[in-house]
């Protein structure tokens, strides 16, 4: 046998919309599906929104403070964003904009917001000026007003500072405040170089900033620093200190000749306050304090080229560059030429030196 059924019967009420007067079963709020749609005011925007940009680095001025900003759109989708309030019912909500360029300091902004309210999709659009207004930044000022916060000395140890040592100092520092500037230090600048007989001061912006140039400097150059920190003045009640940050290159570079503690050795760094080098006589490997006497006797760069006469075992006869007579010298550890081969020497106060690969 076979039974059928019947679905039960459900009934929705039908009532009318007190506002229209339409049938309906579906109720928002009292209202009808179209009346609340229609009642509903889904955002709230002012009519013209200010923003500030600084004319010079392109930042604006957004919650109280100066941000770095690559790209206008981005700037105008967050201004938008913090100025524009939704109903407090709608969630999901999408925001959309165009922008249209009245002149170079206004912008008309067609804005489109979708939204879920009480289950139903809901979009609304609204249509706000821009207005862009020329103000110089925090950062911007400071810079043309010679601000800083630290000072960077460059110095060497015993001798004048070169000028391609302070060229990559700068290049250094430059890399660094870049990335600092970046990552959201606005202070990370250098706004003034100063030359000085002694060496050259960077002024910069911020304490970290300074020392971290500072750390970068030595870690590829050598040397050491010291910091001294000073009480500037006061600003809203709070102490403000500058630092400075004396850098002192080594006295010895890499490649130096020097006469030290009775050898003459080729410096091939200086870490904190050693000095490692390379006896030139026998070519063992030496170290010494920064505070040993040394005298540099001339450097790699001033090496000539001559010839190897002979090898014995402990000795080797070369041809001296300069008076064409065979010498005899010790053999050092580093030579592995062959009799007759070309060799690197460097000509000293302190005799004829083989010099290592
Ligand atoms: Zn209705
Ligand atoms: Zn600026």
């Amino acid at each position: 046998m076979v039974t059928h059924s019947h679905p039960a019967r459900t009934r929705t009420r039908t009532l009318f919309c007190p506002e229209c007067g339409r049938e309906t079963t579906e109720f928002h709020g009292n209202r009808c599906r179209d009346c609340f749609i229609k009642s509903f005011s889904l955002i709230d925007c002012p009519p013209v929104i200010k923003i500030h940009v600084c004319p010079v680095c392109g930042a604006y001025f957004a919650a109280g403070k100066w941000i770095q900003v690559s790209d206008m759109k981005e700037v105008l989708f967050s201004e938008l964003s913090r100025s524009i309030t939704l109903h407090p019912d709608a969630s999901d909500a999408k925001l959309d904009f165009s922008e249209e360029e009245i002149d170079q300091s206004r912008y008309m902004v067609h804005i489109t917001v979708g939204a879920v309210v009480d289950g139903l999709d809901i979009s609304a659009t609204a249509d706000t000026e821009i207005r862009i207004i020329k103000e110089t930044c925090d950062a911007c000022s400071r810079i043309a007003g010679g601000y800083y916060a630290g000072i960077l000395q460059l110095r060497a140890d015993h001798r004048h500072i070169r000028e391609q040592e302070v060229e990559r100092c700068i290049e250094l520092t430059d890399h660094l405040l870049k990335n600092l500037f970046d990552k959201g230090d606005r202070f990370a600048f250098v706004s003034k170089i100063e030359e000085l007989k002694e060496g050259v001061d960077l002024y910069v912006g911020s304490i970290t900033s300074c020392k971290q140039a500072c750390n970068a400097i030595i870690r590829e150059l050598g040397g050491t620093s010291t910091i001294s920190s000073s009480l500037a003045g006061k600003k809203d009640g709070e102490n403000l200190y500058r630092v400075t940050c004396a850098v002192r290159l080594p006295a010895f570079v890499r490649g130096d000749v020097i006469a030290v503690q009775d050898r003459v050795v080729e410096v091939t760094r200086q870490q904190d306050k050693q000095i490692h080098a390379i006896d030139l006589s026998d070519g063992s490997n030496a170290s010494f304090g920064t505070d040993a006497p040394a005298v540099k006797l001339g450097s790699r760069n001033d090496a000539v080229s001559s010839v190897l006469v002979a090898i014995e075992e402990d000795t080797v006869q070369v041809l001296d560059p300069e008076t064409y007579k065979t010498v005899l010298l010790k053999k050092p550890a580093f030579l592995h030429a062959k009799a007759g081969s070309d060799i690197s020497m460097i000509v000293t106060a302190k005799g004829l030196f083989l010099l290592p690969e």
